[in-house]
C-alpha cells in the first residue's frame, strides 16, 4: 500500500508510481471533485474549447476520413482493408491488435522458451531445401548464436527465392513462436529482420522502433497482409487521428471505474509502453483496453436503458385477475405447477396487471414448464375478454403448442385455433374472419403467417416462442397487431447472463430454474459407428426392461427429402435387420397433422418400442416411460438443439441414457462440442460453452436482432465491466432521465445507435 504524506507547508507529496497510476506528469493541472466516499483528484482534462459543435464536427469528419489518403496506406492496401470493413480511420482506430508480442530483448537461443513466442538473433549456418520420408518439400535453416543453435522450417516456400536470401553467413534478427520436436527446438516461418555486415544488434533494433525493442501489436483481420505494414500503418492513424477521439463519458463515472480518456486508450492499446504488463494486455485487462470497453459497453447499455423506459412509460391494458379459468385449468391438472412456475406467473401476473405493456422474458431449461406458464397467462387475458396469439418459429412448434394448448382449453370451454401456411380457400377466409370478429379467443401460427395474414379484434397478449433466436422486429410487429399488447417471449435457450442483458436489455427477465419433480440427469456418451450393434443392445436391453426408446436422425430442412429418405429408411432397416421383434414406429415432418398425433399417442400408449424420429420431437412430445435416445449422426447438430433433444429422456425415475453416434473421424470442434454434452446435463453450461464456440452473433443471430456488432469488446471475457456499465447508464438516467445535464451524453447517443433506437424523446 502506498504512503502519502503531508507535509508541513500544506502540500502532498505524491510519489512517483502514484502520479503516474494517475496520469499526471509534471507540468500537468490536476483538479479535485466531491463525490459521496471523499474527494477524488484527477489530471485536469482541457475538454471544454474541444466540444463545441465546430470542434466537434470537424473531429468526426477527421474520424470519418477514408484509409486511402493516409499516406501509410494508399488505395491499394485501403482496398484491401476494406474488403475486411476497414474503410475509415476510426474503423483502422478501433481494430485493436489481437494480441500481443514482446520483443523488448533479445533472448539468447540457448535460453528460448517453447510455447512462446520470442526474438532471438543469430547467423545462418546451413539452409536447404530438404524432403521428409513423406515425400514432401520444406526448407531448413540451421541458426546459431554462440550459445546454442536452433532450426527454422518452411513448408510454404518459393524455392528459388527462399534459397538467394536464406544463405549461409547472413545474420539477422528473428522473431517466431518456438516449439518442441522431440530433442529439437524449431521455429516455423519466423519473421527475420536481416543485419548487414557492420551492423550491431543496437543499431539495427533502433532503427526500426516500431517492431523492435518493444511490445508490438499483432493485429488481426490481416491475411495478404504483412503485420509490419499493419503497424506502420496503425502507428500513423493512432498519432494523426486518436486525439480526435472524444470522451462523452460523464466524467465521474470514467473516474469511478479508473479510465483514462479515449486517445489515450487507444494509444496504449495499439503500441503498449515498455513497462506494460504482457498477461494483462493478451487478456485485455489494461486500463486501456477496460477504458475502450467500458466506453462502448456503457452507451449500449444506456441507449438499452432508455428504450426499456419508453415502453414502460406506454400506456397498456390493466388486467384484473379473475380465476375464472385459471383457477379451474390448475384443478385439471395432474401436477402441481413447480415453485419456480409459479414465482415466474406472479411475476407476469403483476406485469399484466400494470397500466403499461409487459415486455417479458420467460428463460428456462428444457421441459421446466414454459408452455404450462403462457398458457396460464393466456387464459389471463381471455378473462378480460382479450385475445391471445402465439407465435412459433416453424410450423411444427406452432402445432405442437396448438395440441398441447388445445388439450386444455377444450376442457376449459375456451376457443382456440390453428392458422397454418397450407390453410387455403374457404376455410381460410372463414377462419380469418372470426379471428377479426373477436370469436376466437387463442390464435396459434408462425411468426411469417400471423404478421401476415391474422388480424385481431381485440389483441392483449402476445407469446413469441423463439426456441433459438431473438427477433426484435418480430416482436414489434406483434405490437402493432393490437393496441400495445403485453408480450412475453419465451426461449429454451439458456442464454447466459451476460449476453441477455445485452441482447435483451430492454426485455424483463424471468427464469424458470427448476424441472417438475422425477426429472433425472441424463447419461450421455460419444459412441463411434464401428461400435453400432453394442448401441443396439443398449436399445434391446431397455426394452426388454419394459421401457422404450427414441433413435434421432438428423433433418437439416424440412423440405430436404434425402435426409427424409434417410430416416425412412433407417426405420425400415432397424424393423428387418435389427429388431424385427419390436414394434417401430416413424415419426417426421412430412406427416400430416393427425398422423403425427397418431404417431405419438401410439408411443406413449406404449404401443410402439422404438420411435425413429426427425427432430420433429425436439419439443412436445412427453414419455416419461422412454429411457434412451440414440442420435444418429450427432455432429450434425447444434448444441442447443442436442441439449433440447436429450430432454426428452429422463423424464421418469431411475436411470436414463443418451447415445451420441458418430462416424469415427471428429474435427476438433465437433468433439469439442460432443465432449461438453458428456460432460453435463446444464443447459447454462451448454449455452455458454456454444457461445464461445460459435461466438455471440451466429449464437443469436444478433445481427437480425439488432443489436450493434462490438468494436472492442468480447462480452464473454469481459462480462464484469458489462455489469457495471449497466448499472451505471441505468442509475444516470435514473437520475436524469431526459439527459438534460449531459447533452454531449445525448448527442452521443444518438450518433452512435442513430436510427436503430427510437428514442423516446431524447432524439
Ligand atoms: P418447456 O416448454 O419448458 O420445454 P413444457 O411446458 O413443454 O416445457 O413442459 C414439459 C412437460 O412437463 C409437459 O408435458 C408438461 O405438461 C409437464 N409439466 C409442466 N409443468 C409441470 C409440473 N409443474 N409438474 C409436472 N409436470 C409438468
Ligand atoms: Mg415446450
Amino acid at each position: 500500500m502506498t504512503v502519502l504524506r503531508l507535509s508541513d507547508n500544506c502540500t502532498l507529496q505524491l510519489p512517483v508510481e502514484v502520479a503516474k497510476a494517475l496520469g499526471i506528469a509534471p507540468g500537468d493541472r490536476v483538479e479535485l471533485t466531491a463525490t459521496e466516499s471523499g474527494y477524488l483528484l484527477q489530471r485536469h482534462q482541457p475538454t471544454a474549447p474541444n466540444k463545441t459543435p465546430v470542434a466537434e464536427a470537424i473531429r468526426r469528419k477527421n474520424l470519418a476520413t477514408p484509409l486511402q489518403y493516409v499516406k501509410a496506406a494508399g488505395p491499394k492496401l485501403a482496398e484491401m482493408l476494406a474488403k475486411k470493413g476497414v474503410v475509415t480511420v476510426e474503423d483502422a482506430l478501433y481494430l485493436l491488435p489481437s494480441r500481443y508480442e514482446d520483443r523488448r530483448s533479445i533472448t539468447p537461443v540457448a535460453r528460448l522458451k517453447t510455447g512462446a513466442t520470442q526474438v532471438f538473433h543469430g547467423e545462418i549456418l546451413s539452409a536447404d531445401t530438404v524432403t521428409t520420408r513423406g515425400g514432401k518439400k520444406q526448407f531448413e535453416a540451421l541458426v546459431s548464436d554462440g550459445t546454442g543453435t536452433i532450426t527454422l522450417k518452411w513448408f510454404r516456400f518459393n524455392p528459388v527465392w527462399q534459397k538467394k536470401s536464406w544463405r549461409p553467413g547472413r545474420k539477422g534478427i528473428f522473431t517466431g513462436e518456438v516449439a518442441q520436436y522431440g530433442p529439437q527446438r524449431e521455429v516455423h516461418h519466423p519473421d527475420v529482420e536481416w543485419l548487414t555486415d557492420g551492423d550491431d544488434l543496437q543499431t539495427v533494433m533502433a532503427r526500426d522502433p516500431l517492431n523492435f525493442g518493444r511490445i508490438v501489436p499483432v493485429y488481426p483481420l490481416t491475411e495478404g497482409i504483412t503485420q509490419k505494414v499493419m503497424r506502420r500503418l496503425q502507428k500513423e492513424v493512432v498519432e494523426e487521428f486518436a486525439a480526435d477521439v472524444t470522451d462523452h463519458l460523464p466524467r465521474e463515472i470514467a473516474a469511478r471505474h479508473g479510465l483514462m480518456p479515449l486517445p489515450e486508450a487507444l494509444r496504449d492499446a495499439h503500441f503498449p509502453g515498455t513497462d506494460a504488463d504482457l498477461t494483462c494486455l493478451n487478456s485485455g485487462e489494461t486500463v486501456a483496453h477496460r477504458s475502450l470497453v467500458f466506453d462502448e459497453f456503457f452507451f449500449l447499455e444506456l441507449g438499452l436503458a432508455l428504450k426499456r423506459r419508453g415502453v414502460t412509460m406506454e400506456k397498456g391494458i390493466p388486467f384484473t385477475v379473475s380465476h375464472t379459468y385459471t383457477k379451474p385449468l390448475l384443478q385439471l391438472l395432474p401436477f402441481q405447477l413447480t415453485a419456480a412456475q409459479r414465482r415466474v406467473l406472479s411475476e407476469i401476473k403483476a406485469d399484466m396487471m400494470a397500466p403499461h405493456p409487459m415486455h417479458r422474458l420467460i428463460q428456462g431449461d428444457v421441459g421446466c414448464g414454459k408452455t404450462m406458464v403462457a398458457l396460464m397467462a393466456s387464459l389471463v387475458a381471455v378473462e378480460n375478454g382479450y385475445q391471445v396469439a402465439i407465435m412459433a418459429p416453424t410450423e411444427i412448434l406452432a402445432e405442437q403448442h396448438f395440441l398441447n394448448i388445445h388439450h386444455w382449453c377444450e376442457q376449459l370451454g375456451v376457443t382456440v385455433s390453428l392458422v397454418t401456411a397450407s390453410l387455403k380457400g374457404k376455410a381460410k377466409t372463414e377462419l380469418l374472419q372470426r379471428i377479426a370478429a373477436g370469436e376466437l379467443s387463442i390464435v396459434i401460427g408462425t411468426h411469417a403467417v400471423i404478421q401476415d395474414k391474422v388480424e385481431f379484434a381485440r389483441l392483449g397478449l402476445g407469446i413469441v416462442d423463439e426456441q433459438h433466436r431473438f427477433g426484435v422486429l418480430q416482436r414489434n410487429l406483434l405490437k402493432k397487431k393490437g393496441t400495445n399488447p403485453d408480450i412475453l417471449v419465451m426461449t429454451a435457450t439458456p442464454i447466459p447472463r451476460t449476453l441477455a442483458m445485452t441482447v435483451l436489455g430492454d426485455l424483463a427477465l424471468s427464469v424458470i430454474d427448476e424441472l417438475p419433480p422425477g426429472r433425472t440427469p441424463v447419461e450421455t456418451r460419444i459412441v463411434f459407428e464401428s461400435r453400432r450393434q453394442q448401441v443396439y443392445g443398449i436399445v434391446r436391453d431397455e426394452v426388454k426392461k419394459g421401457h422404450q426408446a427414441y433413435v434421432i436422425y438428423p433433418l437439416v430442412e424440412e423440405t430436404e427429402k434425402s435426409d427424409l429418405k434417410a430416416a425412412t429408411q433407417m426405420a425400415e432397416q432397424l424393423q428387418r435387420d435389427v429388431f424385427p421383434d419390436l414394434r417401430i414406429g416413424l415419426l417426421h415432418g412430412r406427416l400430416r397433422p393427425e398422423e403425427k398425433e397418431g404417431v405419438m399417442a401410439a408411443f406413449k400408449r406404449r404401443e410402439t418400442d422404438i420411435l425413429v424420429a426427425t427432430t420433429v420431437i425436439e419439443v412436445g412430445i412427453d414419455v416419461p416411460n422412454a429411457t434412451v435416445m440414440v442420435i444418429e449422426h450427432a455432429e450434425r447438430f447444434g448444441l442447443s438443439q442436442l441439449h433440447q433433444l436429450r430432454g426428452r429422456v429422463g423424464r421418469g425415475g431411475g436411470t436414463s441414457r443418451c447415445i451420441l453416434l458418430t462416424p469415427g473421424r471428429l474435427t476438433e470442434d465437433g468433439e469439442r462440442r460432443l465432449r461438453v454434452m458428456e460432460s453435463t446435463n446444464d443447459g447454462f453450461r451448454i449455452a455458454e460453452e456454444d457461445l464461445t464456440i460459435r461466438g455471440p452473433g451466429d449464437f443469436l443471430g444478433t445481427r437480425q436482432a439488432g443489436i450493434p456488432d462490438f468494436r472492442v469488446a468480447n462480452i464473454l471475457r469481459d462480462g464484469r465491466l458489462l455489469e457495471n456499465a449497466r448499472r451505471d447508464a441505468f442509475v444516470l438516467l435514473e437520475r436524469d432521465p431526459e439527459l438534460s445535464e449531459y447533452p454531449e451524453v445525448r448527442s452521443e447517443l444518438v450518433n452512435r445507435w442513430g436510427g436503430r433506437l427510437e428514442l423516446a424523446g431524447v432524439a
